[in-house]
């Protein structure tokens, strides 16, 4: 059988299953929000953002890589990638939002634990 690599097991996957077994409910993809937010909680008007750390470039090592080749275009690129979350996040706050960012790099099996408190105080 073909090694297809199962969707559940990307970040977003194990966040939404953190955040379902702590027993909240969401909305998925708000397109009329800022950024469309990968998880909407209406009630509580909060929003999670699960962010790869490549493209968003989060401050860890996988945020920090460059690739190999047309250095100055991604550059570029990364630099629109940041700027348009945090005008995003800006615009969400003004409406009365509070947003939570969920790095790729924190969803790994062994730092699930922790992961899951800080939505759980999060969302609390
Ligand atoms: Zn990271």
């Amino acid at each position: 059988m073909a090694a297809v690599k199962s969707k559940d097991t990307t970040p977003e996957w194990v966040v939404r299953r953190l955040v379902h077994s702590l027993g909240y409910r969401y909305r998925l993809h708000v397109a009329a929000l800022p950024g469309a937010p990968d998880l909407v909680f209406p009630s509580r008007r909060k929003v999670v953002f699960v962010h790869g750390c490549y493209w968003h470039r989060h401050a860890c090592r996988g945020g920090r890589s460059m690739p190999a080749s047309q250095v100055a275009y991604w550059k570029k690129k990364f630099v629109r990638n940041t700027l348009r979350d945090a005008r995003n996040y800006r615009k969400l706050r003004r409406l009365g939002w509070s947003v939570m960012t969920v790095w790729e790099c924190q969803t790994v099996a062994k730092k699930r634990e922790r992961l899951a408190e800080r939505i759980a105080r999060f969302l609390g």
